[in-house]
């Protein structure tokens, strides 16, 4: 070792009184009892500074810890060379490279002391004379050490200074140890304390998410509650196809804590390298510690890294990711604790959401068959009825000379061969709205089609002997729609007021327009509707039970294609009616000024 030599016997005029003693174990003892009520272990070491000076007598102190390896020191509080006690943080270094430290890791005794040495203030000498190293240990391990020396008042270093310095720096390894250890199980029992309460929500969360029908919500929902009520930082969450063997993303967070879209993004599973080895030993989670981290495969910083397997029994769903870009919190177990259990909530939550998706799709498709089936046994009892009718008739004609009864058949011929060409023209019209998204259009004058409807339905009207009261505004404006099909949702509407409303009934037709919308209304004094039929009057083939007493010749299509042609429009319906009562049937268009398609 180079430089002054280590702990030299002290000059013969070190003269201890020892009748001190006494005394400055007192003061040593009240000082343990100030020192330990601090909470805060910075402060404490600051005081640590101040009061060994102010009460012990120590002149110039310095303050550092060593590292859990043992390996490097960094300082904390210090004093300059004009007394002043301040922050010493930029001084540290490895123990290995600085002669004196080491001295002391090597020595057994608990001080290390040199006599003419050189005195620094940082890293400049500012003089010469005794220092000292002091020992702070806890168990076998030395956590802390402080500096002393006489650079302010010059005195010789006495062997009563010297067993001041080991008694202090003993009393500080207690204070600071027990210190630390309050503060550890403090963050534990806070970290406990947010642990519960995160349990607490996430079992809220659940219930949130179990509320939502969409699967493209919960995916959205499960990203913004993980972050707003669990406290995750940033998060993504990932879908196995299993048909590709890729991951396909949901949504995510972006740098800037936005949710993100993340619906285009896939990748071959076997290019996660961590997640595939997560998969082949069925974890549940991992943390990766520091890495760099990606937004939709573009790296954004670094940081530390998790994953939740969403586990469906043996077979993956997907993942749950999170990361810690945005706040860069440090990594507790807790993290990777909830975000294991949130994994799995949403691996049960999206696997549940799936079957109820493959369970009412069968029955929706059940339900389309057996009204295909209804429909098709309607259909040709439909057919039937008009033909036998014409085969019936036209045999008749064949088999008579009777010219007036002929001509009544012919009639009556007539009147079938309209229904079964009004049956057809239903048919062909509701399979070519099927499948057309948008139609052909032009600026059409509703008054115009109300006008032919009623002129075509008036035989019907004046056959039962009902009353109309036609409201027509002359200035209303033209909507954007195809004409043919405007045409036949109106007259279908008109058609059933007249079929549904006994003689001497009223009929009622209105067309207003407000600021940027026409109105339509359609209104009898009919049949009515129950409250469990309006429910299905516009799904196709439907027909209530009185409407099949009182009709014989209907179809159950001509609502589903007024329905179909207003969406078409992109307007509205609606139905009001009672029992025994009547009905009204509503409808809004846009007008053409503002019509968007
Ligand atoms: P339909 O050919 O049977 O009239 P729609 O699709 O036009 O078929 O109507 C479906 C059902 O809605 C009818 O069968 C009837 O039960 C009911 N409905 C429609 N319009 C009226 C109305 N104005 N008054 C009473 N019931 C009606």
């Amino acid at each position: 070792m180079s430089g002054p030599p280590l702990n030299p016997p002290l000059p013969n005029s070190d003269s201890t009184p020892t009748t001190q003693i006494p005394n400055i174990l007192k003061t040593l003892y009240f000082l343990s009892i100030e020192l330990g009520r601090i909470q805060d272990l910075d402060d404490m070491l600051y005081q640590v500074i101040v009061r060994g000076r102010q009460d012990l007598g120590i002149d110039r102190m310095g303050i550092f810890l060593i590292s859990e390896d043992g390996q490097d020191y960094q300082g904390i509080y210090g004093t300059n060379k004009d007394g002043i006690v301040h922050d010493a943080r930029a001084l540290r270094g490895k123990i290995a490279n600085d002669s004196f430290f080491s001295a002391l890791f090597n020595t057994t005794d608990r001080v290390a002391y040199r006599l003419d040495a050189p005195l620094y203030d940082g890293h400049e000498q500012v003089g010469v004379g005794w220092n000292t190293l002091t020992s702070m240990w806890h168990g076998d391990q030395i956590f802390g050490i402080f500096a002393a020396d006489n650079l302010l008042n010059g005195t010789p270093l006495t062997s009563l200074m010297l067993e001041v310095l080991n008694l202090y720096g003993a009393m500080l390894g207690h204070l600071i140890a027990r210190l630390r250890t309050e503060q550890a199980l403090r963050i534990n029992e806070e970290n406990s304390r947010r642990f519960g309460e995160n349990l607490r929500h996430l079992h809220e969360v659940t219930m949130q998410l179990s509320l939502l029908d969409d699967p493209a919500d919960l995916y959205r929902q499960a990203i913004i509650l993980g972050r707003t009520r669990l406290g995750f930082d940033r998060m993504g969450l990932f879908l196995m196809d299993k048909t590709t063997k890729e991951i396909v993303g949901t949504f995510g967070t972006d740098p800037k804590g936005e949710i993100s879209d993340l619906r285009d993004y896939r990748l071959p599973i076997s290019q996660h390298a961590g997640v595939a080895e997560m998969l082949e030993s069925r974890k549940y989670a991992e943390i990766w510690p520091d890495v760099t981290l990606y937004e939709a495969g573009v790296p954004v910083g670094t940081g530390w890294n998790a994953i939740a397997i969403l586990w469906d029994g043996d077979e993956s769903i997907g993942w749950l990711a999170c990361d810690s870009l945005i706040r860069g919190d440090a990594f507790t177990p807790q993290t990777l604790e909830l975000l294991t259990l949130y994994g799995t909530t949403l691996g049960h939550l999206i696997t549940r959401r799936r079957a109820e998706i493959t369970r009412s799709e069968m029955v929706l498709e059940r339900e389309k068959l057996q009204m295909m089936g209804t429909f098709v046994a309607n259909i040709s009892h439909d057919l039937k009825t008009p033909l036998s009718v014409l085969r019936n008739s036209l045999y008749l004609i064949d088999h008579s000379v009777d010219t007036v009864k002929n001509k009544q058949r012919m009639g009556v011929m007539q009147l079938q061969i309209d229904h079964l060409d009004h049956l057809i023209q239903d048919l062909l019209l509701i399979s070519r709205l099927e499948y057309s998204l948008t139609l052909e259009t032009t600026e059409v004058n509703l008054n115009h089609l109300f006008e032919r409807a009623i002129q075509d339905i008036l035989p019907s009207i004046e056959g039962k002997r009902l009353h109309l009261d036609v409201q027509l505004d002359p200035q209303l404006p033209p909507v954007r729609g195809a004409e043919q099909e405007l045409y036949r949702a109106i007259l279908n509407l008109i058609e059933n007021a007249v079929n549904y409303t006994p003689s001497d009934g009223t009929i009622k037709v209105r067309c207003y327009a407000d600021v940027d919308t026409v109105h339509i209304e359609v209104s009898d004094t009919g049949i009515g509707i129950s409250g469990q039929d309006i429910k299905h009057i516009f799904d196709r083939y439907y027909r209530a039970e009185t409407a099949r007493a009182t009709v014989h010749t209907g179809t159950g299509l001509g609502l589903s294609i007024v329905k179909r042609v207003v969406e078409l429009h992109q307007g509205e319906i609606a139905v009001n009616s009672q029992i025994g009562e009547g009905t009204t049937f509503q409808i809004l268009l846009p007008c053409a000024a503002v019509a968007n398609f």
